[in-house]
């Protein structure tokens, strides 16, 4: 489209004196004729032009008078304004530019001057119009970046006293500004930041698809979190735990990313050690108790899904004590030592040797069908610890009693049945002389069509309710609120009576029944949650997942399903517990599953965490708010300086990564006294409450307050 033609208002009592230039710019502008100032000021409100010619010389009003009444005018103020006269005195051209003139024509007019002086004027206003526009352009501009970046700083909690990093960038990577603890953390300064890419930090050790996905997600979702690899200025590469978070202005536009990140270097190296110190042991560098717990579970899992049985062996030196009396301590660890390397090597590539006490091992044999299979392996073992081990000067000697057992058997039974079950046979082959093996009695005869039989009655309790829930309240010891409840599974044997899951999910833990079981338990929590909704009553509820059951294919669209059953239940209130030793199983798909579930809203827990053998790993990939502790440091915290530890060390980690905690197995004062100052305040154990029948829970919450020893905690005891 054309421009207009600009405007020329010409203000003159004799307008013949503009006849001439009228004529010579019709072509070009818009003239319009006021025949005196009043007129001239009228026409010029009602449709400003683009410029004014003013004649001075006027009865009633002059040009100059009509010029200061312009000028006075806000809309009109900026009109440029040239004064025609044939007044060629020095004295009325200074005096109308000082009235704020642009300019002035001498009459008799010179067409062609005019037309230059007002293509001039015309320009000049032009440009001054573009420059102003532009100037309110940046300063709008400055004005929502400086809001942006006063939110930014808020958001990123305290940016300059935070103890985290906190880097601010535009949208092309480029770097606004740092704060100190970004300057503590890198060693680069302020100044030496801004203006670069953050890449400038890397270590070189994520790869380019690294850096792609991320870029992906962020553009894609607004934030991204993980672990990443860095270097400082002085070249030392270290692990930070980073989050980038896209800030929006008012209109949803991208405007910057804000990332803030912790040093987690002295946690991973830490972790390393626990994780080991959690598993194995010292001495020896066999699998600890902990660890042999969780690989048993494992090979009694396997052996039921191939219908092969294992063997446990728990193992006692004989004489041990002996030689630790007459030859000292250093003698008994060198023993111990060798005899372990020895008995490793008796054993078979995918055996399991632990030890489990002072001169205590246990050894987990899959694939042994009976007996008489394991016989050549339990000779060799007696082989290995009879041998004799050189000292300096002296031979010592000692042997081994070993008792038996077998998995699976008619009656369901758990690791730490199977241990005693092992434990007691041993005390038997020592009573019946030693240097022997005993098989626990009522083992032999296992099999595995008990088991089948075990289904059966299960899938009947099932299908006739005899399962039920029990509640077990999780609270806040600090400030005294409920937080929710885990729903656990019970069975109201008619014949048995109330018996616990442990005597009966390990049977089905690799059968399909446990999906159907599951699905039951889910269920079942979110209608008593409709329920106690109608009643006033509202809990955050969390049920136990198996991995069997998390990684059927359709689990999301299942939990989906149920959930829309029962649209009262808001999904945020629905909480699922993993364990950490299924999630190993399969890392992946269990986190492509909590990724869909929590984008429902539905909230994840790592169930047992610290009993996995890479608790790490699961940390590092799974997407879960809350971790459980498992109740096995808990319960000996107060006793165990190394449970203490471990501890201490998770609840580090569950920081650094952002994660929740909550410490399960609280079964006294003491131990929530405690928690409390390693700064766990969430929690869960007989200490606060045992696990109820649905109607007593609203009541019980209703009631319960926390122990006034955990409003005002201790100081830590001195370690050691
Ligand atoms: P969990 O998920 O770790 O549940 C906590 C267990 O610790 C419960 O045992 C609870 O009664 C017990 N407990 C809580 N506080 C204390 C305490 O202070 N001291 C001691 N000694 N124990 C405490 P429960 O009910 O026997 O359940 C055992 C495990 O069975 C659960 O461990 C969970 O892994 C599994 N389980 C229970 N219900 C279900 C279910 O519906 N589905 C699945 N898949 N697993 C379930
Ligand atoms: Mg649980
Ligand atoms: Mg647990």
């Amino acid at each position: 489209m054309e421009n207009p033609k600009p405007t020329i208002l010409a203000i003159d009592d004799t307008p013949a004196n503009l006849l001439t230039l009228g004529a010579a710019l019709k072509d070009e502008f818009d003239l319009q004729i006021a025949t005196s100032g009043e007129m001239g000021i009228q026409l010029a409100l009602q449709n400003p032009p683009d410029l004014i010619l003013l004649d001075i010389m006027m009865p009633d009003m002059d040009g100059f008078e009509t010029c200061q009444r312009l000028k006075a005018e806000p809309s009109l103020h900026n009109i440029p304004l040239i004064f025609v006269t044939a007044l060629d005195e020095l004295d009325s051209e200074i005096k109308g530019l000082a009235l704020g003139a642009a300019d002035y024509i001498t009459k008799p007019i010179q067409v062609e001057t005019a037309r230059q002086r007002i293509h001039n004027l015309l320009e000049r206003e032009q440009l001054r119009r573009q420059v102003m526009t532009q100037r309110d352009q940046l300063a709008d501009e400055i004005t929502v970046r400086k809001l942006a970046q006063a939110r930014l700083q808020l958001s990123a909690g305290v940016f300059s006293s935070a103890r985290e990093g906190v880097i601010i960038t535009k949208l092309n990577g480029d770097i606004i500004d740092v704060n100190e603890a970004f300057t503590r953390i890198t060693g680069f300064s302020h100044d030496e930041a801004v203006g670069r890419n953050p890449s400038f930090l890397s270590s070189g050790r994520q790869s380019k698809e690294f850096y792609q996905n991320m870029w992906e997600r962020l553009t894609s979702q607004g934030h991204w979190y993980g672990e990443i690899w860095n270097h400082r200025k002085s070249g030392d590469v270290f692990a930070e735990m980073l989050t980038i978070t896209t800030v929006f202005d008012a209109h949803g536009q991208a405007q910057n990313y804000v990332a803030q990140f912790s040093d987690i270097t002295d946690y991973k190296e830490r972790q390393k050690e626990l994780d080991h110190i959690a598993h194995y042991d010292v001495l020896t560098g066999l699998p600890n108790r902990v660890l042999l717990g969780d690989r048993l579970r494992q090979a009694m899992m396997q052996s039921v899904r191939r219908g092969q049985q294992l063997a446990v062996i728990f193992l006692d030196l004989d004489g041990f004590k002996l030689i630790n009396d007459t030859h000292g301590h250093e003698a008994g660890d060198l023993l111990l030592m060798t005899l372990a390397k020895r008995m490793k090597r008796a054993l078979r590539e995918g055996d399991t040797l632990a030890r489990v006490g002072g001169d205590e091992f246990v050894a987990v044999l899959p694939d042994m069908d009976d007996t008489a299979s394991s016989m050549p392996l339990l000779t060799r073992l007696l082989e290995a610890a009879s041998l004799p081990v050189q000292l300096v000067n002296v031979d010592l000697r000692v042997s081994a009693s070993l008792g038996v057992t077998f998995y699976p058997q008619t009656i369901d039974i758990d690791v730490d049945q199977l241990l005693r079950q092992a434990d007691l046979a041993m005390y038997q082959a020592k009573l019946a002389g030693r240097n022997r093996f005993h098989v626990f009695e009522n083992a032999q005869n296992s099999g595995l069509r008990s088991h089948h039989d075990s289904i059966k009655r299960i899938r009947k309790a099932l299908s006739s309710g005899e399962l039920m829930l029990h509640y077990q309240p999780k609270v806040n010891m600090r400030t005294g609120q409920v937080i929710g409840a885990e729903a656990l599974v019970r069975w109201q044997h008619p014949e048995q009576g109330l018996q616990m899951p442990a005597s009966f999910l390990p049977t089905v833990e690799n059968h399909p029944v446990a999906i159907d079981l599951g699905e039951w338990v889910i269920e079942t929590a979110l209608a008593q949650m409709d329920t106690w909704q109608d009643q006033g009553f509202e809990l955050p509820i969390s049920v136990n997942v198996g991995g069997r059951q998390l990684l059927q294919i359709d689990f999301v669209q299942r939990l989906r399903e149920m959930l829309d059953r029962h649209p009262k239940v808001k999904p945020g209130s629905l909480e699922i517990e993993v364990r950490e030793a299924s999630a190993l199983d399969d890392i992946a798909g269990v986190a492509q599953v909590i990724q869909q579930c929590s984008a429902m809203g539905v909230v994840f827990a790592l169930d047992d965490f610290g009993t996995g053998y890479s608790s790490l790993t699961c940390l590092n990939r799974l997407p879960v708010a809350i971790l459980k502790m498992d109740q096995s440091f808990v319960r000996d915290m107060l006793v165990d300086q190394d449970d203490l530890t471990i501890l201490e060390g998770m609840i580090g980690l569950a920081r650094a990564f952002h994660r929740q905690v909550i410490a399960e197995g609280v079964e006294t004062i003491a131990h929530g006294v405690l928690l409390l100052k390693l700064g766990c305040d969430l929690a869960q154990g007989f200490g606060i409450a045992r696990p109820m029948p649905a109607r007593d829970l609203p009541p019980w919450v209703a009631q319960w307050q926390p122990d006034p020893a955990w409003s005002s905690p201790e100081p830590l005891p001195d370690p050691g």
